[in-house]
């Protein structure tokens, strides 16, 4: 089974995630874009048994668009905002994509909140 790794900027916290997501998705909304720091996220859910963690982390709680809580995790030394666990789906990591910094990783087959995308923003067309 195919093992992809995700990590934070400087390394210290590493995420083994064996074998395919369950879902890729691309987010518009604005708290993927404040976390980023870019105009939409990607988030690949795999399923907590299919990720082993190394490294330590911290976490802070948000509140979604949709009005379901997430507990966002990051390095606490270099703020990388790895992982999150959605309360939306309790079974599931969602791991940033960028994080596995892996032009092949699977492509995201829906991308939601598009009322915040930028104008000049084009993508290929997603199921
Ligand atoms: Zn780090
Ligand atoms: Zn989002």
């Amino acid at each position: 089974m195919e093992t992809r790794i995700a990590a934070c900027s400087c390394g210290r916290l590493r995420l083994n995630c064996a074998g395919e997501p369950a879902s890729v998705s691309l987010c518009h909304c604005r708290e993927c874009q404040r976390r980023t720091g870019s105009s939409y996220g990607i988030a690949a859910f795999y399923e907590r048994e299919k990720v082993s963690i190394s490294g330590e982390f911290r976490d802070y709680v948000r509140q979604s668009d949709s009005g379901y809580k997430v507990t966002q995790h990051f390095c606490p030394h270099c703020g990388g905002t790895v992982f999150w666990e959605p309360e939306r789906k309790p079974q599931m990591l969602a791991v940033a994509v960028g994080a596995f910094a892996d032009p092949g990783f699977p492509a995201p087959a829906k991308q939601v909140y598009t009322e915040h995308r930028p104008a000049w923003l084009t993508l290929p067309d997603l199921i």
